[in-house]
C-alpha cells in the first residue's frame, strides 16, 4: 500500500474541502506517517475519515479533527506547547512538526510507552512525554504558549488557564460526556475570551479538573 499517496488523498478529500487552509498544517498532515500510530492489523484504515481504537478504550482522532485543532492553535514555529491526552502520539507528532517544543501528558502508561517508542523511532527530539493527570497541567514547565486538550472536558481546567502565557491559546472540546464543541480560548490582559467552533465527540478527560473516573463508565 502506498501510504504517501493515501496521505495526499486524505489531504485532498478530507481536509481541503472542509476548509483547512494553512499550508504548514497541510504539509505536516502530508508528512507524518499516521499508519505507524495504529496497530499493524488496522494500518490499511489509518487514512480513512474516522477515529480508530488504540487500546485502553481510547482512540486516535479523525484526521480532520487533528487538522482543525492544529489550525486553531495558529502555530508559527517558536511555541512551547502542552498537549493533554497523548493517546497514540499522532497529534503530538503533528505539533512537534510545527512548534519548538511539545510537552504531552497521558494518564495510561501503556499508551505513553508506545507513543514514546514511536517518537524515538521517528526521530522526534522536541517532545517530552509524562504519565499523569493532565488536568493539573505541568506547573514546572509553565508557562505554555499553546495548550491542546484532546479529550472531552466539562470545562477548561483552571490550572491550564493559569499556565497559559499572555496572548496564548487553548483549544479544547468542551461539553458533556457524549458530545462537545471545539473551543478556542485566548488569554488577553489576563482575561479569557472564547470562540466556538465545530461540534465533536471525544473520549472523556478523566482527572481532578475533568470528569471523575466513575462517570466514565457507560
Ligand atoms: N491525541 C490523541 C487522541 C487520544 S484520545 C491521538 O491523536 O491519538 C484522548 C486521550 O486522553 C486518551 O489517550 C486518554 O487516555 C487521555 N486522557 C484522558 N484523560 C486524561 C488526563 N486527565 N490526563 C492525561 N491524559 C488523559
Amino acid at each position: 500500500m502506498d501510504f504517501k499517496e493515501l496521505r495526499e488523498l486524505m489531504v485532498k478529500t478530507q481536509l481541503i474541502p472542509r476548509g483547512i487552509k494553512g499550508e504548514r498544517v497541510l504539509d505536516a498532515m502530508r508528512k507524518v506517517p499516521r499508519h505507524l500510530f495504529v496497530d499493524d492489523f488496522i494500518q490499511h484504515k489509518a487514512y480513512d475519515d474516522m477515529a480508530i481504537p488504540i487500546g485502553d478504550g481510547q482512540t486516535i482522532s479523525q484526521p480532520y479533527m487533528v487538522a482543525i485543532m492544529t489550525e486553531l492553535l495558529e502555530l508559527k514555529g517558536n511555541e512551547k506547547v502542552l498537549e493533554i491526552g497523548t493517546g497514540s502520539g499522532y497529534q503530538t507528532a503533528i505539533l512537534a512538526e510545527l512548534a519548538r517544543e511539545v510537552y504531552t501528558l497521558e494518564r495510561f502508561s501503556s499508551l505513553a510507552d508506545r507513543a514514546k517508542e514511536r517518537f524515538i523511532s521517528l526521530g522526534y527530539t522536541n517532545i517530552k512525554i509524562r504519565v499523569g493527570d493532565g488536568t493539573l497541567g505541568l506547573p514546572e514547565a509553565a508557562p505554555f504558549d499553546r495548550i491542546l486538550i484532546t479529550a472531552g472536558t466539562p470545562k477548561i481546567p483552571a490550572p491550564h488557564v493559569e499556565q497559559l502565557s499572555e496572548g496564548g491559546i487553548i483549544v479544547a472540546p468542551v461539553g458533556d460526556r457524549f458530545s462537545q464543541i471545539l473551543i478556542k480560548a485566548k488569554k488577553e490582559n489576563g482575561e479569557i475570551t472564547e470562540e466556538y467552533h465545530t461540534p465533536c465527540v471525544f473520549v472523556p478527560l478523566v482527572g481532578k479538573y475533568g470528569w471523575r473516573e466513575s462517570e466514565n463508565s457507560e
